[in-house]
This record gives C-alpha cells, sequence and structure tokens, in this order.
C-alpha cells in the first residue's frame, strides 16, 4: 500500500476479480454463512429435508444436498455467476419477494472465495449434471447420477483470501456458529427438516415439525414445552404473531435464546427483541433475557430485506405498530399463565434453590437484633454510589445489618447507610482472581448430576473445554446426548448448581459477558465469575459477606462496580438521612 501523498492518486477501475472477492466478504463472513445461503437456496427450492455434512468446522468441507427442484443444465452456468437469479423477473419490483434470496449473489461469491462444486437434477432431467467453479474461474462440467434435487460442495473456503480466513476461529469454534445458523433455519421454518453431521458423526438431526411448540422444544429442550406459554396475536394488514416463548423463570443471561423470524426468514431485530422484553415487563429481572421462538408474518410489501447483504437484518414499514402489537400479544398471553410473576430467580422444580427459607428481612433498627451476635465490622474501600464516603484518616468501617430478598445488605457505614449488592460484589472478587490468572474452586460431588445437553450446547462444550474446567465443572461424556457432571465450582462453601453450566456455555459460545472496560480475557472471565458467585436469591452468612468485600479492599484497584458496570454498593450519607427527616440544621 502506498503512503498518503498530497498529490491525487489516478482513480481506477478494479478487475472484476477483485470486485468479486470484495464483494463476496459481504456475503460470505464464516462456514457458518455459507451454510445459511445454501440451506436458504433449499429452501427457496422447495426442498422437504436438506441434509448438511461439514468438516473442519466447515472451514476445510461443507456439502449441502438438498430433496428441492435442481437446476436445469442449461442454467447451471447462469447459477454461478452474479446478478444471476430465477427468483426475480429481469427487470420488476424488488418490494414483494417471497423468497429467501433474490440478489443471485451467493453462489458467485462463495465460488470466488472457495473450490464450489454444484451437482443439480431436476426430476424430469435423466442425470444429474455438475459445474465446478475454483476461486471464482468456471471449472469442469460432469456428469453423474443423483436423485432429484441438489447437492452443493465447497471446499477449501478462503484458500484465495488468506487476510480473511485469519479473522476465523478455530474448527470448533465455527462449528458452533454453523450448528446455531441450522437451529435458526430450522426454527424459522420448521417444515423443512434438516440434519447436519461432522467428522465425529451427527450434530443435528431437526427432523421436520408441524407445530412451533415441537420445534422448539428440538432445539430448546425437552424441558421447553412444559415450561413455556403460547403467543398469538396481531392485526389484519399489519402483523400476525405466533410465538412460543419460555416463563420468566426460564429467562436467560443473553439474549441469544430468543429465535425471530419475519417471514419464513430467520432476522436479528433489535426492536423485535425489545418487543418481546418489554412484554415481559418486571416478570424477569433486569439483566435476563427472554427464549423462545417469534414468529411474524407481514404483507410482503410492507417489510425491506434488502438492508444488508445477507438479509439477515430487515426493516419494517411500520415498526412501531408491529413492535407494538408484539408486546400487547407477549403481555396478554402472560397474564394467562398461571402464577406469571414467578420472582426474578424461581428456582426449578425440584431444584435446592427451591427448598429455600423466604428470603429474610431484618429491620436495621430493630431493638431485637441482639446486637454483636453474628455482627461483623469490615473496613470498605470508598464504595462509589452517588457520592463518595469522605475518607477521613482510615477506611470508614462498616457493619454489615442484614439482607433484603436475599440480595441488597444493608450496612452501617461511619457516615451513613451502605446498600451492597452480594452478587455483584462476589462476582467482582471473582473476576479479580481469575484475571489474575487463577482458577476456580471446585467440589466434587457425591452424586454427579446427569444432563442432557442439545447439540448446540454439545459444540459449545467441545468449544470451550478448557474454560469449562477453568470454571470449576468437570464434565464427562455419559451417553450420545447426555453429560455426567462431576464437580462443581465451589465458592466459599457454596456449591454451584450443575444446571448453571448450561447458562455458562451459552455465554461463552457468545464470546463472554460485555465487561467495562472490554476484551476477550475480561469476557471470558466475567461470565465464569457471574456463574460461580454467590448469586441473588443466596441465603448467605454475614460472615461470607465481610470476607468478600474485605476480599475486594485488598484489590490493588478497589472496584466501585461489577465487571459488567453495575454498581457493587451505594451510599447514602448521614447528611441525606437528615435532610430526608427533616433534620438539616441538626
Ligand atoms: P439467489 O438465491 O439470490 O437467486 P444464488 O446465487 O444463491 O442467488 O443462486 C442463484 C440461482 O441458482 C438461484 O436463483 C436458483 O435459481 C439456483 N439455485 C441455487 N441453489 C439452488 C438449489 N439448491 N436448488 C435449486 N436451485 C438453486
Ligand atoms: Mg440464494
Amino acid at each position: 500500500m502506498s503512503a498518503p501523498s498530497r498529490s491525487p492518486a489516478p482513480i481506477h477501475r478494479l478487475a472484476p476479480g477483485t470486485v468479486e472477492r470484495i464483494a463476496a466478504g459481504e456475503v460470505v463472513e464464516r462456514p457458518a454463512s455459507v451454510v445459511k445461503e445454501l440451506v436458504e437456496n433449499a429452501y427457496d427450492a422447495g426442498a422437504a429435508s436438506v441434509v448438511v455434512r461439514i468438516a473442519g468446522g466447515g472451514l476445510d468441507r461443507i456439502e449441502v444436498a438438498d430433496d428441492g427442484s435442481g437446476i436445469a443444465g442449461d442454467d447451471l452456468e447462469l447459477a454461478v455467476e452474479r446478478h444471476a437469479t430465477s427468483k426475480l423477473p429481469a427487470l420488476g419490483p424488488v418490494e414483494r419477494i417471497a423468497t429467501l434470496g433474490f440478489r443471485g449473489e451467493a453462489l458467485a461469491a462463495i465460488g470466488s472465495v472457495s473450490r464450489l462444486r454444484l451437482l443439480s437434477r431436476p426430476a424430469a432431467a435423466a442425470a444429474a449434471e455438475g459445474i465446478e467453479v475454483v476461486g471464482g474461474a468456471r471449472g469442469e462440467r460432469f456428469t453423474e447420477a443423483r436423485a432429484p434435487g441438489t447437492t452443493v460442495r465447497v471446499t477449501e473456503l478462503f484458500f484465495n483470501t488468506p487476510a480473511r480466513r485469519k479473522f476465523l476461529h478455530a474448527a470448533a469454534r465455527e462449528q458452533v456458529e454453523v450448528v446455531r445458523t441450522l437451529e435458526q433455519l430450522y426454527l424459522a421454518r420448521p417444515s423443512v427438516g434438516l440434519r447436519l453431521s461432522g467428522e465425529a458423526g451427527e450434530l443435528l438431526s431437526l427432523p421436520a415439525s408441524s407445530t412451533l411448540l415441537e420445534a422448539a422444544a428440538r432445539v430448546l429442550g425437552g424441558e421447553f414445552p412444559e415450561r413455556s406459554f403460547p403467543v398469538t396475536g396481531g392485526a389484519p394488514g399489519t402483523v400476525a404473531i405466533e410465538a412460543v416463548l419460555g416463563r420468566p423463570a426460564l429467562a436467560g443471561a443473553t439474549g441469544s435464546g430468543l429465535y425471530v423470524a419475519v417471514n419464513g426468514r430467520p432476522v436479528v431485530s433489535r426492536g423485535v427483541a425489545q418487543a418481546v422484553r418489554l412484554g415481559f415487563g418486571e416478570t424477569i429481572p433486569r439483566p435476563r433475557f427472554p427464549v423462545g421462538v417469534v414468529h411474524l408474518t407481514v404483507p410482503p410489501g410492507q417489510l425491506d430485506v434488502n438492508v444488508h447483504p445477507t438479509k439477515r437484518e430487515v426493516r419494517f414499514a411500520a415498526p412501531r405498530a408491529v413492535e407494538d402489537e408484539l408486546r400487547r400479544a407477549v403481555r396478554l398471553a402472560l397474564d394467562r399463565v398461571p402464577s406469571p410473576s414467578a420472582p426474578p430467580r424461581a428456582a426449578a422444580p425440584g431444584s435446592p434453590d427451591a427448598d429455600r427459607p423466604a428470603p429474610t428481612f431484618e429491620l436495621p433498627f430493630s431493638a431485637s437484633t441482639s446486637p454483636g451476635r453474628q455482627r461483623q465490622l469490615v473496613g470498605l474501600g470508598d464504595p462509589g454510589g452517588p457520592s463518595a464516603v469522605p475518607g477521613g484518616s482510615g477506611r470508614p468501617r462498616l457493619e454489615l445489618l442484614g439482607a433484603i430478598d436475599a440480595l441488597y445488605w444493608v450496612a452501617s457505614s461511619d457516615d451513613g447507610l451502605l446498600l451492597i449488592d452480594q452478587h455483584a460484589a462476589s462476582e467482582r472478587l471473582l473476576y479479580a482472581r481469575l484475571l489474575e490468572g487463577g482458577t476456580i474452586a471446585r467440589q466434587t460431588l457425591v452424586d454427579p448430576v446427569l444432563l442432557t445437553l442439545t447439540a448446540a450446547q454439545r459444540a459449545e462444550l467441545d468449544a470451550n473445554a478448557a474454560a469449562v474446567r477453568d470454571a470449576g465443572f468437570e464434565v464427562e461424556r455419559f451417553g450420545p446426548t447426555s453429560y455426567r457432571v462431576r464437580s462443581v465450582p465451589a465458592y466459599r462453601g457454596r456449591l454451584v448448581r450443575a444446571e448453571e453450566l448450561l447458562g455458562l456455555l451459552r455465554e461463552l459460545s457468545d464470546g463472554g459477558r460485555p465487561t467495562v472496560p472490554d476484551g476477550v480475557a475480561e469476557r471470558r472471565a466475567a461470565s465464569i465469575a457471574c456463574h460461580a458467585a454467590v448469586r441473588a436469591g443466596d441465603v448467605i452468612e454475614r460472615t461470607t459477606l465481610a470476607e468478600i468485600l474485605s476480599g475486594l479492599d485488598r484489590l490493588s484497584d478497589r472496584p466501585r462496580s461489577c465487571p459488567h458496570g453495575r454498581p457493587i454498593a451505594v451510599h447514602l450519607p448521614r447528611s441525606r438521612l437528615d435532610r430526608w427527616f427533616l433534620r438539616s440544621g441538626a
């Protein structure tokens, strides 16, 4: 590359091959995007079932075979050409598109950055015909035996664009993405069966389902139906809504458990996710997100899918109207669910949490708290909050008085009152330990816990084996889909529930929790810390919190907030209390 100079550089046209490869980057980011384009083509061809095989997480080989309409031999060359499509009239409106593809770019784009082999047979043809494309150059034509349908094989993805290849992750990571992408495609159109296999055997088996609930159970787990509720609604001309959503207690730590499809197309839409979230209102606490499947159908003219080459983002002509309908439908459906307002940390039936006593609420100024008993005095650095504790000669002393809802502790400080979030405090301390290179203590279980993992969870476990071990989970395979959890993280005498592993996997696959400041190591540490930490709802001893606070106090940076930026403590200075009680002159 030449250094910028003061005289203008001459402008010239790029060679067609270069243009192709730049354009390919917009459609083909990684193996999962290839899989998505090829499966969408199969959907458009009316396939009843699609079989996907990958090697090396899709980096070495991807093969997608369908039983759809096929491509006529004479059209093969056009199919792999840019801007050639059978889905739009040559001159005509792009607005009323009902197919998933229409830009005529995918096969050309994939072919320009890989070795692509397209083999297809329409039902009326006697044999299948094929064509090869190598790095954008037309290769051989051939004929083979094949049942009606199409097979596309893509090998050595990005072999001619090494820079792009460098941005990809290890095979295990890319495989996770492929699994997820297929789950999204399946949940967008459950009437088409999907299968995925890798070198080690079957990764996904998602037979065609006639109901959304049946499909959702296949992806979200066998217990999903009994812990979900249906949502239907909408307004004619605006949107038709069909959804199955997990009850509030199933809410996840990230937004990735919500699958959204618009007109049969899997999409990412902040607006839609937000509308669902708002429909749940206060029934799920702030940092948690709804899970489930949402199908929206809008009149084709009301949807712009041409926002981005991958068509993952869509624009509604009337987004507010759609979102309002959705929010209302979720709210109404939730109202019909027995005991809709599950407490924030509603425990799964039979889980240890379910047997815990109700959260205690001790009045800080009750005369009968028998002062001295169980009370702890700890020092704490500047706890942050609306205003800082005045430094004075030493640090303020704290007296822990009691906890509200097994979450917020009330403490008296040298200057007023302090409210402490037990989860944030514990999480921040663990996070610091992990970043220092520590691991979390584990406790071997007398009775190992059996967990059934979905295909996506199994792929995530493979991809995150080391991080899961560092987090204190020892997991071994027990059957085709079952795993045995032999040890769990143990933190100050409290054992983490084996089921927390599932949430951890979800997060690690998303790259971990966002942190301030951001970074890969930080995000992973934050995820692990969050799942091993004392939680909201855990009844802990004063001594436990006192130890955590002293631990925080000894950290060099004396943190004021948890890794995600939520405050650990809020300080109410004595002067504020005086003002509230109209003692300003005191
Ligand atoms: P688009 O899907 O936007 O039309 P593609 O490059 O993905 O563009 O595909 C080009 C054309 O090749 C499609 O319009 C379709 O006619 C044909 N085609 C691709 N894949 C298949 C398939 N699996 N079955 C039948 N036809 C296909
Ligand atoms: Mg296409």
